[in-house]
């Protein structure tokens, strides 16, 4: 297990991406209690810090506040589980037309190295960067379609979806086939609308179907397992 905490952290978006990781790569498990006292010890920072950056992170889907108990990182139901995907598969068919009506040269040259650096992580065992990369790849295309309202929403939506993936996807290790990110490049290429927001359609329910139906409990982690001093 790479400990990450060898990377100096001295701001908030330090804490939030360290923090994010742990999760996207399933080391801190859906429902484990962030204290911030726990969580200022083990990055060395002030609790004014840890709070600002569990408040960003609330805000992101990935951690529920609950009064007079603090912070957890957040544990979708089931139903919620199905709902993200469901939503996605609502909004990113669109927006991967919007994509392919408007793509220029450059942004097909940005899709491709998303997709060479998510090769690189994986080649590398870096699970949860892959897994950020792949998500990120979703989020260039809105950006590309110029849907900024929509890229705002998804951006909470695909953070959501790691958390799915820990909970409730029957590969634990699930991330977008690459071939469907290819398509999907080949069919923005080709400005071919159509294509493009059928591929989408196709990628995000081919994800829906990986969720397990079976709900099952998983253990809370210590922090201090996964951020080991
Ligand atoms: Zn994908």
């Amino acid at each position: 297990m790479p400990n990450i905490v060898s990377t100096p952290v001295n701001t908030v978006e330090d804490i939030v991406n360290q923090l994010t990781e742990a999760v996207h790569e399933h080391r801190i498990q859906p429902g484990t209690r962030l204290r911030e006292d726990e969580v200022g010890d083990i990055f060395g920072v002030s609790r004014t810090l840890v709070r600002q950056a569990l408040r960003s992170m609330a805000h992101d889907g990935l951690v529920t506040i609950e009064r007079n108990r603090g912070a957890f990182v957040a544990r979708p139901t089931l139903r919620e589980a199905r709902e993200v995907f469901q939503t996605r598969v609502l909004l990113e068919p669109q927006t991967a037309r919007a994509a392919a009506e408007a793509a220029t040269a450059r942004d097909m040259k940005v899709l491709e190295r998303h997709i060479a650096l998510e090769h690189e992580a994986l080649d590398r065992g870096e699970a949860g960067l892959a897994l950020k990369l792949s998500g990120e790849f979703h989020l260039e295309i809105a950006r590309i379609a110029d849907q900024k309202i929509i890229e705002d929403f998804l951006h909470q939506l695909i953070s959501r979806s790691s958390l799915v993936i820990a909970l409730y996807w029957r590969r634990r290790t699930a991330l977008c086939e690459s071939n469907a990110h290819h398509e999907l490049i080949e069919a923005l290429r080709a400005q071919d609308a159509d294509r493009a927001e059928d591929l989408m359609k196709d990628h995000l329910l081919d994800l829906l179907t990986q969720l397990d139906l079976s709900d099952r409990p998983t253990a809370p982690t210590s922090l201090h397992d996964v951020f080991p001093s």
